[in-house]
C-alpha cells in the first residue's frame, strides 16, 4: 500500500478565513502594522464574569470529562434560553454541546448525510459549509442570491433546487458573509416547504444577537414552537463565540430531534468526547448572567458598521449594501476588476485582496471564498481607529488602480 494522504483529505480546501487570519497574525508578529478586516472574531475582551467563571471552574476541580453531550447545567441553561427567547420546549436529550458551532455543524452533517445526499446552500455562503457537506459525503447544491436580490433567494428558486435527494437546507440568518437578516415571510414559507418536501433545516443562528436598526431576530425555533412537524425537521445551531466574545472557548450547541441528537452524540463520543469542561462551566455562566454586556458590544458593532459602510460607499468604484446583522460587509469591487496596479492585473477578488494586503497591509477576504465573484468580505469586528485607517488605505489603493 503506498504511503500518503487519502484522496478524501487531499480534496479538502483549507478554510480561507482562518488561513488569512493566520497570515495577518504572522505579519503582526513580525512587526507589520496590518489592518485586519479578515476574520470574524470580536476584538472585545471576554466579559469579566465569564473569565472569572473559567478560573473558578479550575479551582473547583472541574478538570474531568463530562457527559458527551455536555454538562446537565449547560444543557439546562440552553433549554431555559430556548424557552425564554422562542417559547420552545426542549428536553436534555434534544441538546448536544460541541467544540464550537463549527463542530456542531460538522457533526450534524456527518450524522445526516449518506453518500450523494444533497444539501441546499444559498450563496454567497460561509466558507466552511460546502466543504463540510463534501466531507460528509453529501453534495452541496447552491442557490445563488446576489446583491440585487438582497442576498436572499426567492422561495421559487429554493423550491426548484429541492429533489428527492435533498436532505437539508442550511440557513444562516443573520448571515455570514453578507450580514443579511431573513424576514418572517420567507422563513415561514421555508418552514412550510421543509414539511411539504421532507428535509431538515440546519439553522445556523450564531449571530442571533447581532442585529441593527431595531431589527429583531426571527428564529426557525419560533416556527418549530408552533408546529411539531417543523420542530421534527429543525436543527438549531448556536454558540457563545460571537455573542460573548468567546471564540477561543470553543463551545457551540445543537438543539434538534431526539434521534438526530442521539446519533450526533454517538458520533461525538467516538470523535472528540465532550467539549472542554471549564469552558462549559464558563458558557453556562455566559448564558445565565445579566446580558447588558452583550447589548454594549452590539451597539459598538452597529456604530462600526455605519462608519465602515459610509466610508466604503464614499470610495469611487466601490459600493456595498448596508447589512442589518452579524459583523460583515460585502464590498462590491466589480467596477475595479480588470484594472491594473502598476504591472499587476486585478482580474478577480483574490487578486484584489492579495494586492491590497501586499501593498497596503489591509486584509480582506476575497469573495471567491464565499462563492461571490464581485465582492470581498470585510469584518468590522475591529476597533474604530483601525476601521478609519483601513478606509484611508483602501481609498489610496483604489486611487492608484488604472
Ligand atoms: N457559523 C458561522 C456562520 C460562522 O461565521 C462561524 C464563525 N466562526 C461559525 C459558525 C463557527 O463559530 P464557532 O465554531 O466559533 O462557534
Ligand atoms: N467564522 C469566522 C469567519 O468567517 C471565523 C473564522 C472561521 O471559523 O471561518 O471569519
Amino acid at each position: 500500500m503506498p504511503l500518503g494522504i487519502s484522496a478524501k483529505c487531499r480534496s479538502i480546501a483549507p478554510s480561507a478565513t482562518l488561513t488569512l487570519d493566520a497570515k495577518v497574525k504572522a505579519l503582526r508578529a513580525a512587526g507589520e502594522k496590518v489592518i485586519g478586516f479578515a476574520a470574524g472574531e470580536p476584538d472585545f475582551d471576554t466579559p469579566l464574569p465569564i473569565r472569572d467563571a473559567m478560573k473558578e471552574a479550575l479551582d473547583k476541580g472541574m478538570t474531568r470529562y463530562t457527559p458527551v453531550p455536555g454538562t446537565i447545567e449547560l444543557r439546562d441553561a440552553i433549554i431555559k434560553k430556548m424557552q425564554k427567547d422562542f417559547g420552545l420546549t426542549y428536553t436534555r436529550d434534544e441538546i448536544i454541546v460541541s467544540n464550537g458551532a463549527k463542530h456542531s455543524l460538522y457533526t450534524a452533517l456527518q450524522t445526516l448525510c449518506d453518500p450523494g445526499d444533497e444539501v441546499i446552500i444559498p450563496t454567497p455562503c460561509w466558507v466552511s459549509y460546502p466543504e463540510m457537506v463534501r466531507m460528509a459525503g453529501g453534495v452541496p447544491i447552491f442557490v445563488e442570491a446576489g446583491e440585487e436580490e438582497g442576498f436572499i433567494p426567492s422561495l421559487a428558486s429554493i423550491a426548484s433546487a429541492v429533489t428527492p435527494k435533498t436532505k437539508a437546507f442550511i440557513l444562516t440568518s443573520p448571515n455570514n458573509p453578507n450580514g443579511t437578516v431573513w424576514g418572517q415571510d420567507i422563513l415561514e414559507a421555508l418552514a412550510a416547504l421543509c414539511v411539504e418536501k421532507d428535509f431538515y433545516i440546519l439553522s445556523d443562528e450564531i449571530y442571533e444577537r447581532l442585529l441593527y436598526d431595531g431589527k429583531e431576530h426571527v428564529s426557525m425555533a419560533s416556527f418549530a414552537a408552533l408546529s411539531p412537524q417543523v420542530k421534527a425537521r429543525t436543527l438549531l445551531v448556536n454558540g457563545v463565540s460571537k455573542t460573548y466574545a468567546m471564540t477561543g472557548f470553543r463551545i457551540g450547541y445543537t438543539a434538534g430531534p431526539r434521534d438526530v441528537i442521539s446519533a450526533m452524540t454517538n458520533y461525538q463520543s467516538q470523535a472528540t468526547s465532550a467539549p472542554n469542561t471549564p469552558a462549559q462551566y464558563a458558557a453556562t455562566v455566559a448564558l445565565s448572567m445579566p446580558q447588558d454586556c452583550v447589548e454594549e458590544m452590539r451597539k459598538a458593532f452597529e456604530t462600526r458598521r455605519d462608519l465602515l459602510v459610509e466610508g466604503l460607499n464614499a470610495i469611487p468604484g466601490i459600493h456595498c449594501v448596508k447589512p442589518q446583522g452579524a459583523f460583515y460587509v460585502m464590498m462590491n469591487i466589480s467596477a475595479l476588476l480588470g484594472k491594473r496596479l502598476d504591472d499587476q492585473f486585478i482580474a478577480n477578488t483574490s487578486d484584489f485582496a492579495e494586492a491590497l494586503l501586499e501593498k497596503m497591509h489591509v486584509a480582506v477576504v476575497p469573495g471567491n471564498a464565499f462563492m461571490s465573484e464581485t465582492c470581498c468580505r470585510l469584518s468590522y469586528a475591529t476597533a474604530t481607529e483601525e476601521i478609519k485607517e483601513g478606509l484611508r488605505r483602501i481609498a489610496a489603493f483604489v486611487k492608484d488602480l488604472r
